[in-house]
């Protein structure tokens, strides 16, 4: 009764909020938690999971892993509206159910907040767990480094069955292996990709404190690392890129090696670091069963989403959304926006909740790269969001030329800014900084809001 009146409740709230025009708000979760607490585990009951967590990717990951279902014949749900705490997990799972609590759907692809993944997984019992990577996030919400993986080793504690696809380049993640014995499925890259360690938060070995050694490097603390302390080191990954043929602002062609033989693949998204995203999409749809092949070929048919890699065309301007926040994600956008050549460049920075509200963290992130050959840095800069002013200095310091960068505060005229604009241009912004301006370019294309 009372896990009918909580999905009950919450198809109503989600419906009157829809009729408000309001999306993806927390309340109608949270109603159904509080009638019911155990609503996760029952309405998952039945249901085969994949639930993906970690700091950067869980999102493009998630789309990457639906889309690979859906190649391959399954119709998973999906928790799309971006609340990957347990209140927007469980409105989720209310809307896919029936009133009588009966699952519509027989499959699903579940984005877990890191912080929330320790209760949600063992209520969850997924079939398959992704594990992205772990960097440092905003502190003021999570902590340290070392925090974070030990919430998600209690998660995974909590999951017997699952089978767990681990990053085999990121140390912190590899390390939760021993926590899942033989059911471990590793993916990685097995080359250089970058041009090295820029932003490391794992210097030193999580086993010994030595400093690693690494063969290569990908991206930050990610690569082939090897502890000289005590051996522990980079595993032999059973999903790999093992070339990169071709990376441009359409996708890429790589090579791809599952279970020891080895394809040739198309990736639809463009930036390297898309490249782990697919590997763990593949490693996770292989683990339930898809035919590597079959995965594979779905990799050329992702598209990007809600400010992850989201491309607009508003007149001349070629618009490409970049969500970042933390200092290792805005290193990846970075490097992509050194790697595009031509480019004009939007930072909005806010100091939200959901942003962090220590906006300190630009100044670990290495714009510098932007600007370290002059004849390929952009053109032109807009700075905006409420830390707009932080946002410029900080470009100051990384050497751009201070009277190029132009302050824009509001968020129309912004969009007209961007759309008397010609060639690529890149926005990077935070969470709350995205929403509004998302919304309005949405708006200018014609595109839907994503709960409708
Ligand atoms: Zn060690």
């Amino acid at each position: 009764m009372r896990l009918f009146l909580a999905i009950l409740l919450c198809k109503l709230s989600r419906a009157l909020l829809r009729l408000l025009g309001r999306g993806g708000t927390a309340l109608p979760g949270t109603l159904a938690l509080r009638l019911c607490p155990d609503a996760v585990s029952r309405l998952a009951k039945g249901i085969r999971c994949v639930m993906v967590t970690g700091t950067n990717g869980k999102t493009t990951t998630c789309r990457m892993i639906e889309k690979l279902l859906r190649e391959a014949g399954y119709d998973p749900m999906a928790n799309r509206s971006g609340s990957n705490l347990e209140r927007g997990i469980a409105a989720d799972l209310c809307a896919n159910a029936a009133l009588t609590g009966r699952p519509k759907k027989r499959w699903a692809v579940i984005e877990c907040d890191e912080a929330a993944f320790k209760r949600v997984c063992g209520e969850v019992q997924p079939a398959v767990v992704v594990v992205t990577n772990i960097f440092r996030d905003q502190l003021d919400r999570y902590g340290e480094v070392t925090h974070t993986l030990e919430g998600i080793r209690i998660g995974l504690e909590r999951a017997q069955k699952a089978v767990v696809c681990l990053n085999a380049d990121d140390s912190l993640v590899a390390s939760l292996a021993p926590d899942a014995p033989d059911r471990v499925r590793f993916y990685g890259i097995d080359a250089a990709l970058g041009e090295g360690a820029d932003v490391s938060d794992a210097p030193r070995c999580i086993v010994c404190g030595a400093e690693y050694e690494y063969e290569y490097h990908t991206f930050a603390h990610l690569g082939g690392f090897r502890c000289p302390g005590c051996g522990y080191s980079r595993t032999e990954p059973d999903v790999a890129v093992t070339a990169v043929d071709a990376l441009t602002a359409e996708g890429s062609a790589v090579e791809l090696r599952v279970d020891g033989k080895t394809y040739p693949a198309a990736v639809s998204l463009p930036a390297a670091y898309n490249l782990y995203n697919a590997a763990a999409a593949v490693a996770a749809a292989t683990a339930l069963g898809v035919e590597p092949a079959r995965a594979i070929k779905g990799l050329a048919r992702i598209e990007s989403g809600f400010g992850r890699m989201e491309r607009f065309e508003l007149g001349e301007a070629k618009i490409t959304m970049i969500l970042v926040k933390n200092p290792a994600g805005c290193d990846r956008a970075l490097e992509y926006m050194a790697s595009v050549g031509e480019v004009s460049a939007v930072f909005c920075l806010n100091d939200g909740t959901a942003d962090g509200t220590d906006v300190s963290w630009i100044w670990d992130a290495a714009f510098e790269r932007l600007f370290a050959d002059p004849a390929g840095a952009p053109h032109n800069i807009i700075v905006s969001g409420r830390r707009a002013e932080d946002m410029r200095l900080r470009l100051k310091y990384a050497g751009a030329d201070e009277n190029a960068v132009t302050v824009i505060r509001e968020v129309k005229a912004l969009a007209d800014e961007l759309a008397s604009m010609s060639g690529e241009v890149l926005v990077m912004p935070t969470y709350t900084a995205m929403l509004p301006l998302r919304a309005e370019l949405a708006g200018r294309v014609g595109r839907k809001e994503f709960w409708k």
